[in-house]
């Protein structure tokens, strides 16, 4: 078969690639096969030709050729001694007396030779997909040969891949220099590159044709030299089908009786002996909810108080919600009554499909509310809050409404997220625990709160990679975006499944959790006191004003505080610029006492932030803020740290409210700036409850004035990252849907 006269793959021929890789040992496609493929999608391979054994070289191959084994059950034909690079014609039959011996003693059967030309020489980059159940093709790029294997030098998307996706890919390799011609090296031709894996893995790849079946591919290595980027290499490996995301789409529903319900039906509450439910039902009375309870139940006359009604057939009038704490088995039943009365039912009852006995159980409840017309959220959950409506399933919840909305898929941890985030100063729109989503998704919810004018700011904590990948693709397919921050359970090293080549090996969770937040532009963080300061920190900021850069402004007292500040926000890849001497020396002419660091951090002594009973504060900030915009590199964020304790036992007596007034100081001069920033502020205690008091009421009085306010410097640092990453993400949503707009408008008007 020549290797340069390909044909387009139709399904036919690919299923037929598909048989002839399963009578092979190796399971896989031929080398040929596979690059004839690639070449049919126009990506760049060698100009090749298999040969029978005995068979001379075609005239039309030029020296220098590369010849490499052909066998059905060979794979690492170099460790075989199967591949001779550099080499000519005429010394082809003694090369094939060679490989049939080294082939031999390796255990293979040489059955023919794939003779090639020589790619020009250049970087050997290894492209590598992987599919993953429910998921997709897992695409890989990184440095070959050693840089791959040793340093693991690789990054991850998944597809379709958008070149600019492709080109933030490469962007994280720590090679990228290497490939660019670091250090007298041949400059690699990227743009060749990222095209042949756009080839591959782009909307209209390669990897979209291919049956299921195909379960990963090798192409190792690309050789990119300056003028090509030429696949020296092809292996498809075919193995059972892997199902890829879920297509089925479930019936667009209207969100509102979730969010704003006034009839909430109850099941599995108990007329004699208190439960679970009771336990609900007084959450809602003890909390105020002001809508109508109703406990079903087939005898008692009345539970906790309020009337019961026998089964959901017999509500008069439809029901927003109902929560169902019944035995598994009997819930199905119980919903299927509710068909025509019941907008959502929230499940919590377990025993579905997180265990095996189960998967059936929940196949027939899914089935049930599909016919009923109900909107299911669970099973194996805990239940839903939402502050406005004062409904929430934590007894003595935090009900101040705000536009924070969480999606749990762990149920413990939503108590927590509303607890802990509550503390951090979250005021939630809603927390919703999805346990199994059986039926209403994670994604869905997304969609349903990108559209809801209540909600700024989405938190999600999820477990399943499948379940973020379908969040991924909701969001890139939406017409609207709002800041997003991820904290992913089952993020360690283990995970990647046993696989035959490169990608599917490096293929880890903790390598796709990261790569999937990148590509959707999620912030990633790996604890619930950094999700809730991330979350604290963009509901309460306006993401509208513009941020440019990553640098930081950092204000306080305390040298060694300053400089471990520095380094948190170091590690979370912001960047504490010295000024120029402009700005030092405008602060260095205030009337202060001695003993100031002004060149960032600024580092000032109680002394100093006593001057003017705090009120200097404002002529700091106000110098450093106009001094940037001459600068012209405005301060992207400027973070306020004050130990609390050592201000107000120093300065409190003879000063007063020193704290608070530095504090609105900071604000007003924030305000009254042409420069905008994001203002936050780290308060430290020094753990007596005297100062811990005074810390909570400063507090209080800084989120007032729109300022994020933090226990710790990590804290501030994690939430300076994410208020970035999120600027970044919404801003270019905003820029790709306005260029679609532009070439659909250009599109119109020339047709
Ligand atoms: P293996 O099965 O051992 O991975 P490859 O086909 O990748 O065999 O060949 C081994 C090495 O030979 C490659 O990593 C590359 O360095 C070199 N090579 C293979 N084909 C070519 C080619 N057409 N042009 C230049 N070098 C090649
Ligand atoms: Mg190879």
């Amino acid at each position: 078969m020549s290797v340069e006269t390909p044909q387009r793959s139709s399904e036919a021929s690919l299923s037929n690639l598909v048989a002839a890789a399963r009578s092979r040992d190796s399971g896989m496609f031929t080398e040929a096969e596979g690059k004839a493929l690639l070449a049919a999608h126009g990506i760049d391979v060698p100009a090749g030709v298999h040969l029978e054994l005995g068979q001379t070289c075609p005239d039309h191959l030029r020296d220098p050729l590369v010849v490499k084994a052909v066998s059905p059950t060979l794979v690492h034909k170099s460790d075989a001694g199967g591949v001779r690079v550099g080499v000519t014609s005429d010394e082809l039959p003694r090369i094939e007396n060679e490989m049939r011996v080294s082939l031999a003693e390796a255990g293979h059967e040489l059955t023919g030779l794939l003779v090639e030309e020589l790619a020009p020489a250049g970087h050997e980059v290894i492209v590598g997909a992987v599919r993953s159940p429910g998921i997709g093709w897992n695409v890989m790029v990184g440095l070959g040969g050693i840089l791959v294997e040793v340093f693991e030098d690789i990054a991850f998307g998944t597809a379709p891949l958008k070149k600019p996706q492709i080109a933030d890919m490469l962007g994280q390799l720590k090679g990228k220099k290497v490939l660019e011609g670091a250090r007298g090296e041949i400059a690699a031709n990227l743009p060749k590159l990222i095209d042949l894996i756009h080839r591959l893995a782009g909307p209209e790849g390669l990897l979209s044709e291919l049956p299921e079946e195909v379960i990963e591919i090798d192409l190792n290595p690309i050789i990119v030299s300056e003028t090509r980027a030429v696949a020296a290499d092809a292996r498809f490996l075919v193995g059972d089908a892997i199902p890829g995301p879920r297509t089925e789409v479930a019936a667009a529903s209207d969100f509102g009786p979730l969010f704003n319900p006034r009839r909430v039906a109850v099941l599995g509450a108990s007329g004699k002996k208190p439960n679970m439910a009771n336990r609900y039902i007084r959450n809602l009375q003890d909390n105020g909810f002001t809508g109508t309870i109703i406990p079903i139940h087939p005898a008692a006359e009345t539970i906790e108080g309020s009337p019961t009604v026998a089964n959901l057939g017999a509500v008069d009038e439809p029901v927003d919600y109902a929560y169902i704490a019944l035995p598994g088995s009997r819930v199905a039943e119980a919903l299927a009554a509710g068909a025509g009365k019941l907008h959502f039912a929230q499940v919590v009852s377990s025993g579905f499909g997180e265990v095996a006995e189960g998967i059936e159980l929940e196949a027939e409840l899914k089935a049930t509310v599909r016919a009923a017309g109900i909107r299911l959220i669970g099973p194996n959950c805990l239940g839903t809050h939402v502050s406005a409506a004062h409904l929430s399933f934590v007894p003595e919840a935090p009900l101040t409404p705000g536009s924070t909305a969480v999606i749990s898929q762990s149920g413990g941890l939503s108590v927590d997220i509303l607890r802990v985030g509550a503390a951090s100063g979250i005021d939630f729109h809603s927390v919703i625990s999805i346990g199994n989503s059986a039926d209403v998704s994670a994604a869905e919810l997304v969609r349903a709160h990108l559209d809801n004018d209540e909600v700024e700011v989405i938190g999600l904590y999820l477990e399943s990679l499948v379940i973020a990948a379908e969040v991924l693709r909701t969001l890139e397919a939406a017409p609207t975006r709002k800041p997003v921050v991820l904290l992913a359970g089952g993020r360690t090293a283990g995970g990647s499944r046993a696989a035959s080549s490169h990608t599917g090996a490096l293929a880890g969770n903790h390598r796709l959790w990261p790569a999937f937040a990148r590509q959707a532009g999620i912030t990633l963080v790996d604890s619930l006191s950094d999700f809730a300061s991330a979350l604290h920190a963009l509901s309460t900021l306006d993401l509208s004003k513009p941020i440019t850069g990553d640098d930081v402004v950092l204000f306080g007292n305390g040298g060694g505080a300053s400089v471990l500040a520095a380094d948190a926000l170091d590690r979370e890849g912001k960047a504490t610029p010295t000024f120029p001497d402009s700005i030092v020396d405008a602060l260095e002419d205030l009337d202060v006492p001695p003993g100031n660091g002004f060149a960032n951090p600024i580092d000032v002594p109680a002394g100093t932030l006593a001057v003017k009973g705090g009120d200097i504060a404002e002529d700091i900030v106000g110098l450093v803020l106009e001094g940037t915009e001459l600068a012209g590199s405005p301060a992207a964020t400027m973070i306020t740290h004050l130990n609390v304790g050592i201000i107000q036992r120093n300065l409190g007596e003879s000063l007063g409210d020193v704290t608070g007034r530095i504090i609105e100081s900071v604000a007003r001069a924030s305000t009254a700036s042409a420069t905008p920033t994001q203002q936050m502020l780290v308060l430290k205690g020094d753990g007596s409850d005297e100062t811990a008091a005074l810390i909570d009421d400063y507090t209080k009085r800084a989120r007032g004035l729109g300022i994020p306010v933090f226990p710790a410097f990590e804290d501030a640092a994690i939430a300076a990252r994410a208020v970035g990453e999120q600027h970044r993400a919404v801003t270019a949503h905003a820029e790709a849907a306005s260029h679609t707009k532009a070439t659909a408008h250009t599109k119109a008007t020339a047709s």
